[in-house]
């Protein structure tokens, strides 16, 4: 029995692993070139799709699964669902995951809020569809434009051991039912490939988020919004897509 709101936000150490994750995508002209960097480098992700996306880039999703990627459900679209109806929710988020499992033919486990709102009817819906929230200890703010050097701040020396990593490989626009203004300048695929190589400078293993719960122990935070204490990224214009 797990408590109410407990959410998996990275994996126990002594493991010499970090996860790494992509939101918003899939995204032509972006996922590729990720899935390139982490290929080069090999490395693992779970990339959490939205389906709005999904649906129009079915060929993307191939690719991330056929590279031997998790694919995990962020929403049916980018709306902020701690402000829809609570008896919706259920229904919502277990016709999302069947959809998306149909999309991507495989099983689909996790779920990621968007924005990271949740609240107590959101994480008990996702419970009933069969998901398990996971959120983030690592947040590179790449909803921002940066100097280069700022995205990679938050992956020095000591943060990355066991920490689940929040990038992008997207940015969700008026089709996705977001209105969150222009999506920022950086190369996510060089991003990406930096990070990967952070962690290897640290003699990390690099994996998405089933991959790596073979080799550690889930870590869990009780994460609503009820009770959370904001993550220092999130005074930074907005909260992590
Ligand atoms: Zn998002």
């Amino acid at each position: 029995m797990i408590a109410e709101g407990a959410s998996i936000v990275g994996t126990l150490t002594p493991c010499d692993l970090a996860v790494l994750t992509f939101d918003d995508g899939p995204t032509p002209g972006v996922t590729e070139g990720i899935l390139d960097a982490l290929s080069d480098e090999g490395a693992g992700a779970t990339f959490f799709v939205l389906l709005t996306r999904a649906r129009r880039t079915p060929e993307l999703l191939k690719r991330i699964t056929d590279a031997g990627h998790e694919i995990a459900l962020h929403g049916h679209d980018h709306r902020r669902l701690t402000n829809v109806p609570p008896a919706s929710l259920p229904r919502l988020l277990k016709d999302s995951r069947d959809e998306l499992e149909q999309l991507c033919g495989s099983d689909v486990r996790w779920y990621r809020p968007t924005y990271g709102a949740q609240n107590r009817p959101l994480w008990h819906a996702a419970r009933t569809a069969g998901l398990t929230s996971v959120l983030w200890s690592i947040e590179c703010c790449d909803w921002l434009t940066l100097p280069p050097d700022d995205y990679l701040a938050p992956v020095q020396e000591g943060s990355l051991p066991g920490s689940i990593v929040l990038l992008h490989d997207g940015f969700a626009d008026a089709l996705d039912g977001a209105d969150d203004g222009s999506p920022p300048t950086l190369d996510r695929a060089r991003l990406a490939r930096e990070v990967v190589q952070k962690a290897r400078e640290q003699s990390l293993r690099v994996f998405g988020v089933a991959d790596a719960l073979i080799h550690s122990e889930p870590r869990w935070q009780v994460w609503l919004d009820e009770v959370r204490a904001p993550l220092a990224g999130e005074n930074r214009l907005r909260a992590g897509q």
